[in-house]
């Protein structure tokens, strides 16, 4: 029986992260079911920091994860973020999108432009003055290096004396005098006063298996495939190309381009794989609206983005269950808010107190609190 101050559920990267934050001050053990970290969601992103993605509490968490991202702790191998500006496109009729867009980032994200269609081509080989009717220009826009993200989360919670068990999927979860008791499918026995169910898609199966009443969670899968870039050129230094309304998104990466229709088809927990249909329906909008013609698919591959109703994660502890710390809900942001959402969750682990910077940028603990969902059906729109 191994005994923590925290037991943290799941590898991922929302795991490591609060992992590490509070290997600072307690004992953290962390259990992963899988035989490597990551293999889920975590290892299957598109590697985008975007500052004017997601709703208001996501890009306050983005931007106040960007000094972290630029200037990491020694546990990171630098650099995490590499330049890669952002052009939203709208399509003739989506103009009031882009302008909507627009007004709603400003405020975290100030230089955020308005770009007529001719200085969006001018910007990117792949936009169709035709096509484009406004363009909205992320000019701080970054890649991430998520494995290096991970990796220092990783080293980092290790280094403070935490400890991290693969192959140990949870696989029941009892209440003790002190706390809990999570035993794992091969028998393996862990307890803490305090769980953190960072399980991802999984993460209401985890409140079942401790009787917590679950968040309702969405898993909604979303593919990625590799082209080559037209003549086999290097698309290195252009920026990412989207569809303000959502039906693609095209990242250069090197002498290939990654393609995403941004589909969100509801899945159950699993080992998400591409749809072949998902595929078409991408080279379909990327043919029409981008210079891009794509022929031919190199690769490709599918993960769960995870969502509760208002697309906001969920952090907190559950007030029905002490003990019990929901860390869940990051969707398609939670690399590029990992630094910050980790920060919140060790503080409102700590003292229930968000860190003074967040409050300052107006963050409250009610913004992510499960209590907030009571009523919402179903899952908002983008
Ligand atoms: C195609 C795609 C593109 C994306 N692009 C971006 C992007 O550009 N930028 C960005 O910031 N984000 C992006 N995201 C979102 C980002 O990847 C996720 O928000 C993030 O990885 C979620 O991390 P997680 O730790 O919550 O989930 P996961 O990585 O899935 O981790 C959860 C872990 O819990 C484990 N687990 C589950 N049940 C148990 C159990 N009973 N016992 C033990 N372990 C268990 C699982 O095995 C898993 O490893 C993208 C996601 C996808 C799918």
């Amino acid at each position: 029986m191994k005994r923590y101050d925290v037991l943290v559920i799941g590898g991922g990267i929302a795991g490591v992260s609060i992992g590490y934050e509070l290997a600072a001050d307690r004992t953290v053990g962390l259990v992963e079911m899988e035989s490597s970290l990551a293999f889920h969601t975590t290892g299957r992103s598109a590697a985008t920091f975007l500052e004017s993605y997601g709703g208001r509490v996501i890009r306050l968490l983005t931007t106040a994860s960007r000094a972290f991202m630029e200037d990491p702790p020694v546990e990171f191998t630098p650099p995490l973020l590499s330049p890669m500006p952002l052009l939203w496109i709208g399509a003739h009729g989506a103009a009031a999108d882009v302008r909507e867009l627009h007004a709603e980032v400003v405020e975290f994200v100030p230089d955020v432009r308005l770009l007529s269609p001719a200085d969006a081509a001018a910007m990117s080989p792949l936009v169709r003055e035709d096509w484009t009717e406004l363009a909205m220009l992320e000019p701080g826009a970054s890649e991430i290096d998520v494995a290096a993200v991970h990796a220092g989360f990783t080293a980092g919670l290790r280094a403070r004396g935490g400890e991290i068990h693969t192959s140990s999927g949870v696989a029941q979860l009892q209440r003790t005098e002190g706390g809990w008791r999570a035993i794992t499918a091969t028998g393996e026995a862990f307890e803490a006063p305090i769980v953190i169910n960072a399980a991802g898609a999984w993460c209401d199966d985890v409140a079942l298996l401790a009787g917590v009443e679950p968040v309702g969670i969405h898993p909604l899968r979303r593919t990625v495939f590799m082209v080559s870039a037209p003549d086999n050129t290097d698309a290195s230094g252009l920026p990412l190309v989207a569809d303000v309304r959502g039906t693609f998104y095209v990242k250069p990466e090197g002498r290939q381009y990654l393609c995403s229709p941004a589909d969100e088809t509801p899945s159950l927990p699993c080992d998400a794989r591409p749809e072949e249909i998902d595929i078409a329906r991408a080279i379909e909008h990327i043919n029409d609206a981008t210079r891009l013609d794509v022929r031919h698919v190199r690769s490709s591959w599918a993960g769960l983005r995870n969502f509760v109703a208002d697309r906001t994660p969920v952090v907190g502890f559950d007030d029905e269950a002490e003990g019990f710390f929901w860390f869940i809900g990051q969707g398609g942001y939670g690399i590029q808010i990992s630094p910050a959402l980790a920060r919140v969750g060790a503080g409102l682990v700590r003292d229930g107190e968000i860190p003074t910077d967040l409050r300052a940028r107006g963050l409250r603990s009610k913004h992510l609190g499960r209590a907030r969902l009571a009523g919402l059906t179903g899952l908002q729109g983008h």
